[in-house]
């Protein structure tokens, strides 16, 4: 496994790696979700670029940049583990220039949700993801479904800027009680964390309702509210009951949906997201 740390470094190595390159970007602290899907991408290219970078433009300024968990030592023996063949680890200054002023906005799908409570955050996530698949030239691109509208920013960026990769969707991987991994899961205390199922325990609910019938997205959301506010250390950020392509919210569920949340367990933001008949 090779570990490069520059631009040029990177070019070098991708025109020694053989084609399909799949890519997998992630900010480090890795889990067993990101390592599901080097693990895909693995099994769908001949080879795996993997990055590390903690992105500070997608972090609001009262948000936990600095904070942000890093281990690079572990990171790397667990790459090693999931056969990474590169690793792409940029420091803040070689991905930001003190000059560089061009940035990939997202318009529509990101002014609601995740937009709409942190600022600037998908227009950081569109402006590095859009510079890492030009420096790796990936063939396919592999993000988590718990990232829902993340996923909805990057492939619209990719359709209209005629990106030509391919944008995977891979499950998202659990706790035992259905907590979502999370890099920021490591935030929490013993009690918050038996407290951060209730994230989970409200999206399968809302996919039950939806199961047996139930297509009053008002109904689902209420239900999802009282669950969580039954629970004293949560607090609620949004619930949404949307369009699975426009994220506009629905009233009646009478097409691919997606229940997604914020919920402030104590002092840690957590999200997750269901998709719903699809
Ligand atoms: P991050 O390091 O948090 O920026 O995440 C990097 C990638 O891993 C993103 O595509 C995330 O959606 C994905 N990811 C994070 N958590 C999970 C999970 N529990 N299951 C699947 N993918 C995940």
């Amino acid at each position: 496994m090779k570990k490069v740390y520059t631009v040029a470094e990177m070019r070098k190595e991708r025109r020694k790696l053989s084609d399909p390159v799949g890519f997998v970007p992630t900010m480090g602290y890795l889990h067993d979700g990101h390592l599901e899907l080097v693990r895909r991408a693995r099994v769908e290219n001949k080879d795996v670029v993997v990055s590390i970078f903690v992105n500070p433009t997608q972090f609001g300024p009262e948000e936990d940049f600095d904070a942000y968990p890093r281990d690079m030592e572990r990171d790397l023996f667990l790459l090693k583990e999931v056969k990474a063949d590169v690793v792409f680890i940029p420091g803040t200054e070689e991905m930001y220039p003190p000059l560089s002023s061009t940035w990939v906005e997202v318009e529509n799908v990101t002014e609601r949700l995740e937009g709409a409570a942190r600022p600037g955050h998908f227009r950081g996530v569109a402006t590095i993801v859009a510079k890492l698949f030009n420096i790796v030239q990936p063939a396919r691109a592999y993000f988590g479904a718990k990232d829902a509208q993340q996923l909805v920013v990057i492939k619209k960026m990719v359709s209209d800027l005629n990106m030509d990769l391919e944008i995977v969707t891979v499950p998202t991987v659990r706790e035992y009680d259905g907590l979502a991994l999370s890099s920021r899961n490591v935030y929490l205390d013993l009690d918050e964390r038996e407290s951060a199922v209730v994230l989970y325990k409200a999206l399968d609910m809302a996919k039950k309702l939806h199961e047996m019938g139930e297509r009053s997205a008002d109904v689902v959301r209420r239900q999802m509210t009282e669950l969580i506010q039954n629970e004293p250390r949560a607090i609620i950020e949004y619930i949404s009951i949307a369009d699975a392509s426009t994220l506009e919210e629905l009233e009646n569920i009478d097409r691919p949906a997606l229940a997604s949340l914020a919920v402030k367990i104590g002092q840690t933001r957590l999200i997750d997201s269901m998709p719903l008949g699809t």
